[in-house]
């Protein structure tokens, strides 16, 4: 297996998409761009996984530790409402699907790249029970995180893959 550095080695988690998207690691080690997040879609079988990397500074307006006694409460309240998948995405109900998991903690460690910037990986898993049926996903996350404003989306699955964008105004990718 071969990556291109080491920072995009530590962004390959071990126990998420072992598979599905060391094509698009490249990316990952480009600075980020404030206001724009990334999203893997990858499904498999009956298992579908998120793999969101996102500046910190859309999510809490500072990129750095927290430091103040407000910054760690937000820090905290963040934490709090990424570990519940169901207020940032939404599946189709008629593919009957569980979240496995909130985000792993280790995917909450902000990584900063040394420059100043930090970005947040965060991993999601759902079963689906029906997941021929599931051909769509919906993010809150615009709505959560005002600062948000694009994603841009890579998806891989039994129908191929898919790259797109989403924004406030379409907020929900189809395959
Ligand atoms: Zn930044």
């Amino acid at each position: 297996m071969h990556f291109p550095s080491p920072l995009s080695r530590r962004l390959v988690s071990r126990q998420f998409f072992p598979w599905l998207f060391l094509a698009y690691l490249p990316a990952s080690v480009q600075a980020h761009v404030h206001g724009e997040a990334r999203l893997e879609i990858g499904l498999a079988g009956n298992t579908l996984e998120l793999r969101l990397e996102v500046p910190q500074e859309a999510l809490l307006g500072f990129e750095r530790a927290p430091q103040s006694a407000s910054e760690r409460e937000a820090w905290r309240l963040l934490q709090a409402r990424l570990a519940n998948p169901a207020a940032l995405f939404s599946l189709p109900a008629a593919a009957d699907c569980q979240a496995a998991n909130g985000p792993d903690p280790e995917h909450l460690r902000p990584l900063s790249a040394g420059d100043g910037h930090r970005d947040l990986i965060l991993a999601y898993r759902w079963h689906c029970r029906q997941p021929e049926r599931l051909r769509a996903l919906d993010s809150q996350l615009f709505s959560e995180f005002p600062r948000l404003q694009r994603i841009r989306v890579d998806f891989a699955g039994p129908s191929g893959q898919k790259s797109g964008r989403l924004s406030a105004r379409q907020a929900r990718f189809t395959w």
